[in-house]
């Protein structure tokens, strides 16, 4: 017979979060100069809407992903703690205000992601390009991450982004196809797929990357899959980390998954051919992305070698040449 699994509750009856996920509260001198330097630019941040638990080790290195278009999503994911609601008025000071932030801070890579903005004809596409080239006109020498929503129904909203050239372009899947009526009811999982293959269609340069939250009732060989769906998009980068349920409004963690099943699956990715797999219980979507942009570099080049050495190897034979430069042997 199976082993029960042993269950703890809190005393409000949700799951009692493990050792492995517990963080230190945000009190250094460097977090409060970030949160600063965020009000007085009137930045908003995934991090603190989305209330993120790396957020005291981000901030303290001066890593914050700024949010753009506003505080407030059109849609309504049951995971996610940004309020939801009639969009803001889109800010045209923003994208100086961005890049204003990068200089500051001395940024070598930024994060950039948005709310939904489905009430906008371009689902805020412009507003991208316009703070990726304000980035890029102040501080050339920063690589840009763009994290952005699925444009759903916004027809050349993503092709205007990818024009912009960023350096990794990031659209997270968030869960397996099954559960998406129930975690992400106003997105589709093939848009979301297609999406990030369009990309690496149009411009086979930009990095692509997508993540997942695990811990919400998918089975191990739906995330299976999910990486094979993924490696089929020819997606080059895939973060897994643990849901945590923001307030008691939004959907239960239906299980806290243990840290060697994250070893599991970054294996199991890695086996599969991404460039580079981010796979732990904090893994967020911009955590460590100055790092692991690096990493991803180093892969692609990596990569481009061996298919050098291979082409090489397999290149037809010119048997001209090789008498030539072998005139006593027979061929
Ligand atoms: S992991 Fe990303 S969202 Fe979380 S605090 Fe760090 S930069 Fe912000």
């Amino acid at each position: 017979m199976a082993e029960a699994k042993k269950i703890e509750l809190s005393k409000s009856g949700h799951l009692r979060k493990p050792d492995w996920i517990r963080v230190k509260a945000p009190v250094s001198k460097g977090f409060n100069e970030t949160r600063n330097l965020m009000r007085g630019l009137k930045l908003n941040t995934v991090c603190e809407e989305a209330a993120c638990p790396n957020i005291g080790e981000c901030w303290t290195k001066k890593h914050a992903t700024v949010m753009i278009l506003g505080d407030t999503c059109t849609r309504a994911c049951r995971f996610c703690n940004i309020k939801t609601g009639k969009g803001n008025p889109v800010d045209p000071d923003e994208p100086a205000h961005v890049a204003e932030m990068v200089l500051t801070t001395d940024m070598k890579h930024i994060v950039i992601t948005s709310v939904d903005r489905d009430d906008l004809d371009d689902g805020g596409a412009d507003q991208f390009v316009k703070v990726i080239n304000a980035v890029r006109d102040a501080s050339p020498e920063t690589t840009i991450e763009i994290l952005t929503p699925d444009f759903r129904n916004k027809p050349g909203a993503l092709e205007t982004v990818i024009a912009a050239k960023p350096d990794v372009f990031n659209h997270n899947l968030e869960t397996v196809p099954r559960l998406y009526t129930h975690i992400r009811p106003g997105a589709r999982y093939f848009h979301s797929l297609n999406l990030l293959s369009r990309v690496k269609e149009v411009d086979p340069e930009i990095f692509t990357k997508s993540g997942i939250m695990v811990g919400l009732g998918e089975e191990e060989v739906e995330v299976l899959q999910v990486m094979d769906d993924m490696r089929s998009a020819d997606i080059d980068f895939m973060t897994i980390g643990q849901y945590l349920q923001p307030t008691k409004k939004h959907v239960d963690v239906h299980e806290f998954i243990k840290p060697d099943q994250f070893l599991k699956y970054k294996k199991r990715a890695k086996a599969k051919g991404f460039l580079h797999v981010s796979s732990s219980p904090l893994t967020r979507s911009s955590h460590h992305a100055s790092e692991d942009f690096e990493t991803l570099k180093a892969a692609r080049l990596e990569q481009l070698r061996k298919e050098g050495n291979r082409a090489h190897e397999d290149a037809p034979v010119d048997i001209d040449e090789m008498k030539k430069h072998n005139p006593n042997y027979e061929f």
